[in-house]
């Protein structure tokens, strides 16, 4: 537990010597004999600008000192105006000496921190919890603990809520659960749990654990008058990260009752729950919700709403969002680009990024280019990805990166150029990562080039021998090219190291509620009526040529089982399940966790063919919208 309690603080070692380390440094020629254009030189580094500095007026020299100190950029600054504080003025002066060492921990410098600290004369509660704070905002959480401790020892500081609340950060950000949950203990044992911003911050900190039991119990004791608007955030926030929608929403309704009303924060926190799952019709709510809360003009929340019917299949409710954005900014524009992309609108994503540079004056990014090139690539744009590839750093300065990279390889690769794919990773300026071998790996599963593929795969498997999806890549490549005994290898060696895939699972939306589904489910109130829908519909594809591919399937069994196996994937469930219960105007929107096999995408295809249905499922990948037959991806992914 206390593996972070280790770090070093010496404290007080150096107040037996009259002369002091630092203030020794300090007092040295270099830093004292400042002629005055070199300071104010320094101090508008720090980007303020001093009209008058003059060490004869204490006020604003005190103020102009506090100013540099605010907004020093550089540890040197932080020098420098330690020099003028021990040269004409007192730690205690407009508590400059906690500024200080707050402004040495923010620098990194917290050698220089912990020695002024020590040398600081009449501390006080206030700087042992600035000491306490800055460790925390520096994330250094084996200091904040070992300066936490010092002050719970002494017999005279009594700890306050700020002491708490800095510590529990530390905690979060650390990710220390042990830590955290003893400086929780703590708190129950000096009665502090009483505060509610300690308990906001406890029931943060449990939920970004994922502990969200704990998260409620301690929200739940927080008395109704005392719930504040951070506490409601905090909640909503903790069911938002923890992939639990209905909850956030229900917490949401309570706050309401309870007369609080959205801000952004709740906002933020109740569009980042519908993420994951295929709930159009919150989203449609919420955006209700940010009308009629004012919250439309608020960039952040505007484009996390144009990002999520982004990822509903619905770009264009995306497109209109985004114009009735009044003053988009970069963020809004580079979403709006990603929305094109995951969608494979290429044409639309280079129009769009030509409009937004020329005419708006955008100046693109690193991220801004992996959208395009992701777009050109997803629409098999080979020439305009090449263009795009060099001009971003010829004209644009923007140096690829790893990401660029794998967009690239994915683009070639995708039509068929392995050899060019393979060249261009060979020649790259930094060692290849698991998203460039897996682009290529891809293409070659695709374009059936098994001395390739193996090579991407053992690179792959070499990178990260613990990612099951990458032998399964190999073995499935394998075994389409009838190579048997290899492929049996693979899955020899996958099971020896027991990897086993994460369960896949899909999600549809009907009536209010998100139905979940996973292999073989029969656990639906339903399930009998949606079993004999899929029997049905299966029936009905084979009628029309559609030819199962149990290649996907990787277990030793016979095909028979196989077959079974491969027709209950889950979301061939929920696309029965779709079909028995929503509205045939409607598309059909289904978000599976892991990639879809090809046998599901065939089937996807062929059931939007005879039922004369849109659908849409999205897989980690990217989405695909099936329609007559044929789906957005081009049979890529
Ligand atoms: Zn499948
Ligand atoms: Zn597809």
């Amino acid at each position: 537990m206390f593996r972070l309690f280790h770090a070093t603080f010496k404290t007080c070692m150096l107040l037996q010597h009259p002369l002091k380390p630092l203030t020794l440094k300090l007092l040295s020629p270099l830093f004292l004999h400042f002629s005055p254009p070199t300071f104010s030189s320094l101090l508008s580094q720090s980007s303020l600008q001093f009209h008058s500095i003059s060490t004869h007026h204490y006020d604003p020299f005190l103020s102009t000192l506090l100013l540099a100190l605010k907004s020093s950029s550089s540890v040197s600054i932080c020098r420098i105006i330690h020099a003028h504080v021990i040269k004409s003025l007192d730690y205690r002066d407009g508590f400059i000496g906690d500024q200080l060492v707050s402004c040495y921990l923010k620098m990194g410098s917290t050698q220089d921190a912990l020695l002024l600290f020590d040398e600081m004369p009449n501390k006080d509660f206030v700087s042992w919890n600035s000491l306490v704070s800055g460790f925390s905002k520096s994330g250094q959480l084996g200091y904040c603990l070992s300066v936490f401790c010092k002050m719970k020892s002494d017999s005279v500081m009594k700890l306050n809520e700020l002491t708490f609340i800095s510590v529990i950060s530390a905690c979060v950000s650390e990710k220390a659960s042990d830590e955290g949950y003893y400086v929780h203990c703590c708190a129950l044992k000096m009665g502090l749990v009483f505060e509610v911003k300690v308990v906001n911050a406890l029931v943060n900190m449990y939920g970004k654990f994922g502990f969200v039991e704990s998260s409620f119990k301690l929200f739940c004791e927080i008395p109704e008058s005392e719930k504040s608007m951070v506490s409601w955030n905090s909640i909503v926030a903790v069911c938002a990260i923890n992939g639990m929608p209905d909850e956030a929403f229900n917490c949401f309704d309570m706050m309401r009752v309870n007369g609080f009303f959205p801000d952004e924060a709740t906002m933020v926190s109740l569009l980042q729950a519908c993420e994951n799952f295929p709930l159009g019709r919150s989203v449609e709510a919420l955006h209700g919700v940010i009308f009629t809360c004012g919250l439309d003009g608020n960039v952040t929340i505007v484009t996390t709403l144009l990002n999520l019917y982004s990822k509903l299949g619905r770009l264009n409710d995306s497109g209109k969002v985004f114009l009735e954005i009044s003053k988009p900014d970069k963020v809004a524009w580079t979403a709006m680009l990603a929305g094109y992309a995951m969608h494979g609108r290429g044409k639309e994503a280079i129009e769009f990024f030509e409009r937004v540079v020329k005419e708006e004056g955008m100046e693109p990014d690193h991220v801004t280019f992996t959208h395009l090139l992701s777009a050109c690539s997803h629409s098999g744009l080979v020439m305009e990805g090449k263009y795009y590839f060099k001009i971003m750093s010829d004209v644009y300065k923007v140096q690829p990166r790893l990401d660029h990279y794998s967009c690239m390889a994915d683009l070639l690769g995708r039509c068929g150029l392995l050899d060019d794919a393979h060249e261009l990773i060979k020649n790259m300026p930094f060692e290849p990562n698991s998203g460039v071998w897996g682009a290529l790996l891809g293409a070659c599963r695709v374009h059936r080039n098994i001395d390739l593929g193996k090579e991407a795969a053992e690179n792959l498997i070499a990178l990260d021998p613990s990612d099951p999806r990458n032998y399964i890549m190999l073995s499935n490549m394998y075994s389409a090219a009838g190579l048997w005994s290899d492929a049996s290898k693979v899955r020899t060696l996958m099971k020896a190291k027991v990897l086993t895939r994460n369960p896949g699972c899909s999600f549809i939306e009907h009536g209010n509620k998100i139905h979940r589904f996973v292999v073989d489910d029969y656990t639906h109130p339903d399930s009998h009526r949606i079993h004999k829908k899929l029997e049905e519909v299966m029936r009905k594809i084979q009628e029309a040529g559609f030819m199962p591919e149990t290649e996907s399937v990787l277990h030793d069994v016979n095909e028979e089982v196989k077959m079974d196996m491969i027709t209950k994937h889950s979301e061939k469930i929920a696309l029965a399940y779709g079909l028995l219960v929503s509205n045939a105007d409607l598309p059909l929107v289904i978000i599976k966790n892991l990639r879809i096999c090809r046998d599901c995408h065939n089937t996807a295809k062929f059931v939007s063919m005879v039922e004369k249905r849109t659908i849409v499922i999205r897989d980690t990948k990217r989405f695909h919208q099936f329609s007559d037959g044929l789906c957005s991806c081009g049979d890529y992914w």
